[in-house]
């Protein structure tokens, strides 16, 4: 019998997720010939911090070729605020473990959920608008009588920041009690410098009240505000030259959004922007083929767009687009049902040619003021046609591409940023299904747990 002898190379066991190298071998050579080979199995959890065991992961890592990348019965590990470990309960050697040990009684644990389209920062309301139009009326009346977006520009430019952050905040609690981590929220109805700077920071502002991570959106370009009506290049020029630089400089946006659309910015407007956004370091994205289709996605894709959101009129050249982009399609089923929509984004072609589908609230307070992501993902599936597992899928990995953030968030992965949701479901679908009850039971945000 001969005894181990020489150390051999270190190798990663493909089965295993884990960031710590944990598959080795031990080869046995005498006078030079292999003998023996020994293989050790010996996953462990030297420097994490908490541990979750007796839990299902629906990782929604791609590597994991099963429907909502499910891991049953694992073992995930965290460590500084992220992800460490995840590997096999029945692999799991918790011996002289010194952390925290989370038993999940045979939960879910999900990827932290991302509202990556809302416009959640405004004053006023648009209660007397539902009214007008449930009694008929369109949206031609409802302009004339003062009411639309223009109305909400007026109401939010009437606010200070204090008061825009103190309106907000109850929006942003709603999401965030149903297992809301990350949101997006778009500036747009300031329509001046100051206005629009202001609408960022109330929205940096409620990222530091509230456990929730925000990602802020210059959306000056919404509309073409009543002062600029008649010299709406001016008004791009004032974005360009004042706006986007300010912003960038001060920190106060990740990225640019613009409407494009013939009744908002035109294709040449909107290029402008978002080529001044890329060189100001930017991200960029677009409202797009909404209303009409004015090759909008094209420019999405052309300008290296994180998403291009709403596409009800979205056609397989810019569908083919947005794939070689790499451009996440954002669903918006929130105004559809509000407004009673009849158009609806082609699902089956942005499913067929492979365009990640995200979901989002579209949260705003004319055309969907409805708090609720959960909500959205059930009227992804009933209103639009998704599956269950599309849905979960456009609310963690593909939210977190539309926003720029796929490498850090939106899947459960080692390396990840360790936001999580612990339910108590006993598949992912149900939490798609249900609505309206059913609050995760843990609320993890970068390793550690957040209450709202
Ligand atoms: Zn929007």
């Amino acid at each position: 019998m001969v005894s181990p002898l020489s150390f051999d190379a270190l190798s990663v066991d493909p089965e295993c997720l884990c960031s710590i190298i944990c598959y080795y071998q031990i080869v046995a050579r005498s006078s030079g010939t292999v003998t023996e080979v020994t293989t050790f199995m010996d996953c462990y959890f030297p420097d994490c911090e908490r541990l979750w065991i007796n839990v299902s992961l629906a990782t929604f890592d791609p590597a994991v070729e099963k429907p909502y990348g499910l891991l049953e019965d694992h073992v995930l590990g965290t460590r500084g605020g992220r992800i460490a470990a995840i590997l096999p309960r029945s692999r799991a050697d918790l011996s002289g473990f010194a952390g925290e040990v989370i038993d999940g009684q045979g939960g879910l644990l999900t990827p932290g959920l991302i509202d990556c389209h809302t416009h959640l920062v405004y004053g006023g309301d648009r209660t007397a608008e539902f009214e007008k139009r449930l009694q008929g009326a369109g949206y031609e009346e409802i302009s004339r009588a003062g009411g639309g977006i223009l109305s909400t520009v007026r109401a939010t430019r009437a606010l200070d920041e204090e008061e825009l952050v103190r309106q907000a905040r109850p929006r942003l609690e709603a999401l965030a009690r149903e297992g809301v981590t990350t949101v997006e929220i778009k500036s747009g109805y300031g329509l001046t410098a100051e206005d629009e700077l202001k609408m960022l920071r109330a929205a940096r502002k409620l990222a530091g009240e509230l456990p929730v991570r925000v990602r802020t959106t210059l959306l000056a370009a919404h509309v073409v505000p009543p002062e600029y009506r008649a010299r709406p290049d001016d008004y791009v020029d004032l974005i360009c030259g004042e706006l986007i630089p300010r912003v960038a400089a001060e920190g106060l946006a990740d990225a640019v959004d613009v409407f494009c659309e013939s009744i908002a910015f035109t294709v040449n407007q909107a290029e402008r922007l978002l080529r001044a956004a890329r060189e100001s370091g930017l991200g960029v994205k677009v409202h797009a083929e909404q209303l009409s289709n004015s090759g909008a996605a094209l420019l999405a894709a052309r300008c290296g767009a994180w998403s291009a959101d709403h596409l009800e009129f979205l056609d397989e050249a810019g569908a083919q687009a947005l794939r070689s982009a790499g451009t996440a399609a954002v669903l918006l089923p929130g105004p559809f049902y509000f407004l009673r929509g009849t158009r609806k984004p082609p699902v089956d072609l942005l499913r067929r040619l492979g365009v990640p589908m995200a979901l989002a609230t579209d949260l705003n307070p004319g055309t969907s003021p409805l708090a609720s992501l959960r909500l959205m993902m059930n009227m992804g599936c009933t209103l639009f046609g998704l599956t269950p597992e599309e849905a979960l899928a456009g609310v963690t990995r593909n939210a977190a591409l539309a926003l720029g953030v796929g490498d850090r968030l939106g899947t459960l992965a080692p390396g990840r940023q360790a936001d999580l949701l612990l339910w108590d479901v006993a598949q992912p679908a149900q939490l798609v299904c249900e609505v309206g009850w059913g609050a995760p039971r843990q609320r993890v945000v970068a390793g550690e747990d957040t209450h709202v």
